[in-house]
C-alpha cells in the first residue's frame, strides 16, 4: 500500500471530528487541534435537523446518536401569542453536545486519531490543512451584531418537543433532551451597551415578563454550570469557493440557527471533503484541486438553504410580521412543508 500523506484538522468541534473519523477509517493519519477541551458545553440550540443523521449513518456513527431524544413536534410562540403544536414533517433528534462532542472524540481516538486537546493552531494554513474552527468573527463587520447564549434546565413541561419562542429582538428554542432535561438556546440582537456574559443572562434568556415564554422558565432550574455565551456572530451568507483554505462546518458560513441545520452542514460538508483527501492523501490529486472540488461541492449543496435561511430569519425578527408568519405556518400545511424543506 503507498504512503499516505497526513491530514491536519483544525478545530475538534462536529465537522473536524466527524471529518476525522471517516478519515481514520480510510487508515489516513490524521491529527486534530482542537483550542478548547471535553466535554465541554456549546452554545447550540442542540437540534439536529435535515440530511446530517443521514451523513452520519453512511459514515457508520449512528451510534454517537443513540442518546439522542426524537423531537417530533413543534410549538411556535410570540410574546403574546401562542400556536398548537404541529408535526414536524421529519423526526429531529435532541442531544446535549455537551455528550455527543466527546463521544464523537472518542470515537476519533479510538480509530487512532491524534486529537490534541487545548492545543490552539496558531500556524499558517496550507498544503494538507483543514480548517474547520467554526464560526469566524468578521473582522470590520457592518450590520446586525448577534450573540448566543445556551443553558440546560430542569423542572419544565413542555407543549410540543421544540418550542420556538421569537421575540423582536430574536428567539429562544426549547428542546427536550431526555426525561430531565431542557436545553434553552436564544439568538440575540445584540446592543451596542450589552456584554452577554454578564450576569443578566437568565433574564435575557426568560424573556419579556408576562410572555409564555417566561411562564415557561418561571418555575424552571437552571443548571449553571451548563451555561455558555458566544459574540461576534454574523450571519451574512459565504461562500466555500471564495476561501483560500479547504473549509468544512461554520467556518464555511453559518447557517441562521433558526433553521436547526448548522450541525447538519457540518456533518454533510465533512462527508462532502472525505473523497478529495482522501484522493490527496494517497496522491492522486494536488491540494488546489481538492479544495476546489469540496468547495464546489459545499457551495451546490448549501447555497439554496442559506438564501432561504437568511430571508426566514429577516421576516421572522421583523416585529410586526412575527404573529402574521406564525399563524400562516401554523394553518397553512404546504407553507409549513415547504419552508421545512426549503432550509435542508
Ligand atoms: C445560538 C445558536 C444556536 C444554534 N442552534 C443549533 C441547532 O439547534 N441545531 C443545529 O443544527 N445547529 C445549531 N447551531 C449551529 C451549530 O452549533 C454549528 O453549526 C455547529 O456547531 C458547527 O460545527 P463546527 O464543527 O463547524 O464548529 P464548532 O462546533 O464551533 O467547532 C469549532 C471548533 O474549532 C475550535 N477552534 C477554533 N479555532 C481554533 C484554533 N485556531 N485551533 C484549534 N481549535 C480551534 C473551537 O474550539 C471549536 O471547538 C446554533 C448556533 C448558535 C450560535
Amino acid at each position: 500500500m503507498p504512503t499516505l500523506k497526513p491530514i491536519t484538522i483544525v478545530g475538534g468541534g462536529l465537522a473536524g471530528l466527524t471529518l476525522g473519523i471517516a478519515l481514520r477509517k480510510k487508515e489516513i493519519p490524521v491529527t486534530i487541534f482542537e483550542a478548547g477541551n471535553y466535554p465541554r458545553h456549546r452554545v447550540c440550540g442542540e437540534f439536529i435537523s435535515g440530511r446530517g443523521q443521514a451523513a452520519l449513518t453512511r459514515l457508520g456513527l449512528q451510534a454517537e446518536l443513540e442518546p439522542a431524544n426524537i423531537a417530533r413536534t413543534v410549538a411556535f410562540f410570540s410574546e403574546t401569542k401562542s400556536t398548537a403544536p404541529r408535526i414536524l414533517p421529519e423526526p429531529a433528534l435532541c442531544l446535549s453536545r455537551f455528550v455527543l462532542d466527546n463521544s464523537l472524540a472518542e470515537k476519533f481516538r479510538q480509530l487512532g486519531g491524534q486529537l490534541l486537546e487545548a492545543r490552539r493552531f496558531t500556524h499558517e494554513f496550507g498544503e494538507g490543512i483543514v480548517r474547520s474552527t467554526g464560526r469566524r468573527v468578521p473582522v470590520n463587520q457592518t450590520g446586525t451584531r448577534w450573540f448566543g447564549l445556551k443553558v440546560h434546565v430542569r423542572k419544565v413541561s413542555l407543549a410540543a418537543d421544540l418550542e420556538m419562542h421569537v421575540s423582536p429582538r430574536g428567539y429562544v428554542g426549547l428542546c427536550r433532551l431526555n426525561e430531565d432535561e431542557v436545553n434553552v438556546c436564544g439568538l440575540f440582537r445584540k446592543r451596542a451597551d450589552e456584554n452577554p456574559s454578564a450576569r443578566n443572562w437568565r433574564e435575557i434568556l426568560c424573556g419579556k415578563i408576562g410572555s409564555p415564554l417566561h411562564q415557561r422558565l418561571a418555575a424552571a432550574e437552571f443548571n449553571a454550570h451548563s451555561f455558555c455565551a458566544v459574540a461576534g456572530l454574523s450571519l451574512r451568507p459565504q461562500r466555500a469557493v471564495l476561501r483560500a483554505e479547504i473549509c468544512i462546518g461554520d467556518a464555511i458560513t453559518m447557517i441562521p440557527p433558526v433553521t436547526g441545520n448548522g450541525m447538519s452542514m457540518a456533518f454533510e460538508s465533512a462527508e462532502l471533503a472525505i473523497e478529495p483527501l482522501a484522493a490527496w492523501s494517497r496522491g492522486e490529486t494536488s491540494w488546489n484541486v481538492a479544495r476546489q472540488k469540496i468547495s464546489q461541492r459545499c457551495d451546490e449543496t448549501f447555497a439554496r438553504r442559506l438564501v432561504w435561511a437568511k430571508w426566514i430569519q429577516r421576516l421572522l425578527l421583523t416585529p410586526g410580521l412575527q404573529n402574521p408568519l406564525l399563524a400562516v405556518a401554523t394553518h397553512n400545511e404546504w407553507f409549513w412543508r415547504m419552508l421545512f424543506e426549503k432550509t435542508r
